[in-house]
């Protein structure tokens, strides 16, 4: 199949590199037109013109309430109403014992991992209302299922547990309007973050991962595809996983 999201107008942030350049290069492949937003504005051109006429790039904050009023303003003359946002920017902040970590990294990384996704799905939700069908996939983390001894991350771990929440609110509130809103889980995956985090660490996350292998990113989007599509159509507020068995141990 390789129309799966004939239709579909999808706004991925944290779409210049990493996991949100894949998600965007699995939509398009699968026939969505996609408004690549992030603060990364080099990465961001150079994808839009790989994937030609079918995404444009926005350079965007999803910390600023007002980026997220002119990329759905840019994203809607563009290709018309949004039916699908992947809410997937995030930052690790520092690796730092909850003592250790200063107000101003805990803020930082809840303004973009926890802030960005309430006003994302603020900003995004008047235009699905109006296209009469929505899929919000909003990328958590297994730091949103538990925490990890060892990798002291509180404010990550915070951050990661109210983007799970604020999708259940949100999916409950609006099902009947035909928006589904549901959490992804990923375990450790190759992508820049990921291999930053692991220098700091030492590199022995293999070690913990019992498929005994770090993702590649399209192993993320292709779930992330499954979610945006109709083919998850009685699918909404709940956590999906895909840690390779990180959390069943
Ligand atoms: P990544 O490689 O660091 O890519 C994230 C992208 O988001 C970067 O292009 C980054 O730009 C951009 N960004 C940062 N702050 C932004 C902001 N305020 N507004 C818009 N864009 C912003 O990260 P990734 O590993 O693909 O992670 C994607 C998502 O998956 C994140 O939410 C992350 O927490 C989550 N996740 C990752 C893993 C993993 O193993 N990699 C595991 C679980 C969950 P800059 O490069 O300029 O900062």
């Amino acid at each position: 199949m390789s129309n799966r999201l004939e239709g579909k107008v999808a706004l991925v942030t944290g779409a210049s590199r990493g996991m949100g350049a894949s998600h965007a290069r699995t939509f398009v492949a699968q026939g969505a037109k996609v408004i690549l937003a992030d603060v990364s504005d080099e990465a961001g051109e150079k994808l839009a013109a790989e994937l030609e006429d079918n995404a444009i790039f926005v350079h965007h904050d999803v910390t600023q309430p007002d980026s997220w009023k002119s990329v759905v303003e840019s994203g809607v003359s563009a290709f018309g109403e949004i039916n699908v946002l992947v809410n997937n920017a995030g930052v690790l902040g520092p690796l730092a014992a909850t003592a250790d970590l200063t107000e101003n990294d805990y803020r930082n990384v809840c303004r973009i991992n926890q802030d960005g996704v309430f006003f994302g799905m603020k900003a995004v939700l008047p235009s699905m209302e109006r296209a009469g069908i929505g899929s919000i996939v909003n990328i958590s983390s297994i730091a949103g299922m538990a925490a990890n001894y060892g990798f002291p991350n509180l404010a990550y771990v915070a951050s990661k547990f109210a983007v799970r929440g604020m999708t259940k609110a949100t999916a409950v509130e609006y099902g009947r309007k035909n928006i589904r809103v549901n959490s992804v889980h990923p375990g450790f995956i190759q992508t820049p973050m990921m291999v930053e985090a692991t220098n700091e660490e030492g590199g022995d996350a293999l070690a913990q991962i019992p498929l005994g292998r770090i993702a590649d990113p399209q192993e993320v989007s292709n779930l992330v595809l499954f979610l945006a599509s109709d083919e998850s159509s009685y699918i909404t507020g709940s956590e999906h996983l895909v840690d390779a068995g990180m959390l069943a141990q």
